[in-house]
């Protein structure tokens, strides 16, 4: 595996990258909200990049029957911990549901749809990057899951 010092910003930016096409398509508002200094995190890029992609794409599917979707991507830092949340403005999780996603197999969609293997996943690379996977419904509706990782120095 992969150890390196990756730019949170720059990942976020790869990983959105990827939806380029389809975000257009689906007329759905991207919202960027972080500071303009580098951030840093020690990890391996690929493996933050597909929790990133995970977590994308599940709001992408909640989001189907919205009328004005948006994604909002955003990073903060807070006592030497970099947080980058990923937030829709779908359904959100249902209270019910809150503690089971993370469970190997829990999906709520269709057959052939979803797995239920992506959040999962997504929150062991997280242990493995020192880091953690939550999530939190938004207050105005709407899922958010929110990354925290050990802020690493700049490198240089
Ligand atoms: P899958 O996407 O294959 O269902 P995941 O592990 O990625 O598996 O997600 C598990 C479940 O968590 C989903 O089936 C859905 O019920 C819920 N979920 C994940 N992301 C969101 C979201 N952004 N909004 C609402 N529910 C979500
Ligand atoms: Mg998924």
């Amino acid at each position: 595996e992969r150890q390196e010092t990756i730019s949170v910003q720059a990942c976020i930016e790869y990983a959105l990258r990827l939806f380029h096409s389809r975000l257009r398509d689906d007329g759905i508002e991207v919202v960027q909200q972080w500071p303009e200094e580098t951030l840093w995190v020690e990890g391996d890029l690929v493996r933050l990049e597909q929790v990133l992609v995970n977590l994308i794409s599940n709001a992408l599917q909640a989001m189907k029957e919205v009328a004005s979707p948006m994604l909002t991507l955003s990073v903060e830092i807070a006592q030497q911990q970099v947080m980058i949340s990923v937030a829709d403005n779908g359904p959100g999780v249902p209270e019910s549901h809150l503690g089971q996603i993370f469970e190997p197999f829990f999906t709520t969609k269709a057959p052939g749809s979803g797995l239920g293997l992506g959040l999962s996943i997504s929150s062991r690379i997280m242990e493995d990057l020192s880091g953690k996977l939550q999530v939190a419904n938004q207050p105005t509706g709407g899922a958010r899951f929110i990354i925290t990782l050990p802020c690493s120095t700049t490198p240089n």
